[in-house]
């Protein structure tokens, strides 16, 4: 059975509603709404993305076309990538005058922007695995020539396991070997300074799929330190430091990662997109393999002894503070509950609940924001929103 035969074509909106119920809304897009739905025979669920090509006074007869076209194309590779792991499935698809209808499967624990919302940050171990299915499927993209062009924590969701299925391909295209691209899009915080460079001079050679990888950087990148790389509440201050590669691994909440894990984002936060590492450098980084026990191997009989007297000493000092440590007591709690480590954890997971759909929602709103510490530099932000976006995607 071929991949095309085990999607059916796209048929008419009245098959779809014959064959599934549609419930609340799962999330949404710049043109689209994702609704849970159920199949009346098996009662089996689904998440349903419906693509609304109405004329309206909002949307242009033009603008309508390229988003049928768009979606058309985002179909076909969709159709092109069923099957492989880690990404979402395309179950069935149907299109009348006034909708399309992506029925995939239903993703339940949803985002990974969600779950970074509710985690603040996230340990090594599990960025690494995240990290690793994510640079497999882009390196699995890139060797069919096909550019996602729009990887970010809210395309990434998560099954019953805790596996990632990447998802939106509404800006994915697949070119020719040595083909470059020109078209401006994606979304503002994870473009690769190509792209932008694309939309300041009409003479630019044009990009390819290294801008995934930049993307994927600023994704592990933000999966580790909780905020992304590059953030201004102004968008055109973010883009210049896009440009100028401009990020930060020497912060505090870099302190206690390894040099490892900060060599490989800064080998994927590469202005150059020739010097940047592909998909298959990436996933060669010692950062994804066990070079633990390698480098344990290869030590000399000097380090061995210098690792031995760092090892009794860190003992020593971790039993000593443990003497030392004052037990968390109700008084503790009570005076200064940011102090106790835990807690401060939870105190910054509340927050994120409670701010969480705001973080999300605008351009010029962002978790970096949440992370300033500062009431007016969230305030700042709020009042950004009225600030005229560039409009760039
Ligand atoms: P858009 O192109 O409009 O951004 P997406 O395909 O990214 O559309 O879907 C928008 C949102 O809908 C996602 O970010 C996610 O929250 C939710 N969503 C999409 N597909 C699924 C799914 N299969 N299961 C659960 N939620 C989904
Ligand atoms: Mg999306």
């Amino acid at each position: 059975m071929t991949k095309d035969e085990e999607i059916p074509d796209c048929v008419g909106a009245q098959e779809f509603y014959d064959k599934y119920e549609t419930k609340e809304i799962l999330g949404r897009g710049v043109s689209s709404v994702v609704r849970l739905c159920i199949d009346k025979r098996t009662s089996q669920e689904y998440a349903v993305k419906i693509i609304d090509i109405t004329p309206s006074d909002k949307t242009t007869p033009q603008e309508i076309e390229e988003i049928r076209e768009a979606t058309v194309k985002e179909i076909d590779i969709l159709k092109q990538v069923c099957g492989k792991d880690n990404i979402i499935q395309l179950k069935d698809c149907y299109v009348s005058n006034a909708f399309f209808f992506l029925v995939f499967d239903l993703m339940k624990r949803g985002e990974l922007f969600d779950y970074l919302t509710e985690k603040v940050t996230l340990s090594e171990k599990e960025t690494r695995n995240i990290m690793r299915a994510l640079l497999e499927v882009v390196q699995f993209l890139h060797a069919q020539n096909i550019v996602h062009r729009d990887l970010k924590p809210e395309n990434i969701l998560l099954d019953d396991d805790m596996n990632i299925k990447l998802t939106d391909f509404g800006f994915a295209v697949q070119i020719q070997p040595n083909q470059k691209l020109k078209e401006v899009c994606g979304t503002p915080g994870y473009l690769a300074p190509e792209i932008i460079e694309c939309s300041m001079d009409v003479g630019h050679a044009g990009y390819e799929t290294a801008v995934d990888i930049w993307s994927s950087g600023v994704i592990m990148y933000t999966l580790l330190a909780g905020s992304p790389p590059f953030w201004h509440r102004k968008q055109i201050l973010m883009l210049r430091m896009i440009l100028a590669g401009d990020y930060d691994l020497s912060s505090p909440e870099w302190e206690d990662r390894s040099d490892t894990v900060k060599d490989l984002i800064s080998r994927m936060l590469v202005v150059d997109p020739k010097q940047r590492f592909t998909a298959m450098d990436a996933l060669n980084h010692s950062f994804f393999s066990q070079y633990v026990v390698n480098e344990v191997r290869q030590f000399s009989p000097y380090r061995r002894f210098k690792v031995i007297c760092m090892t009794v000493l860190a003992t020593m000092r971790i039993y000593c503070n443990y003497r030392r440590a004052k037990p968390v007591t109700k008084e503790v709690i009570k005076s200064d509950p940011y102090a106790v480590k835990p807690i401060r954890k939870l105190i910054d997971a509340c927050a994120f609940k409670i701010y969480g759909h705001w973080v999300k929602k605008g351009q010029t709103q962002n978790r970096a924001a949440l992370f300033e510490n500062t009431p007016k530099a969230i305030l700042l932000s709020i009042a950004a929103e009225g600030d005229e976006p560039i409009h760039i995607w």
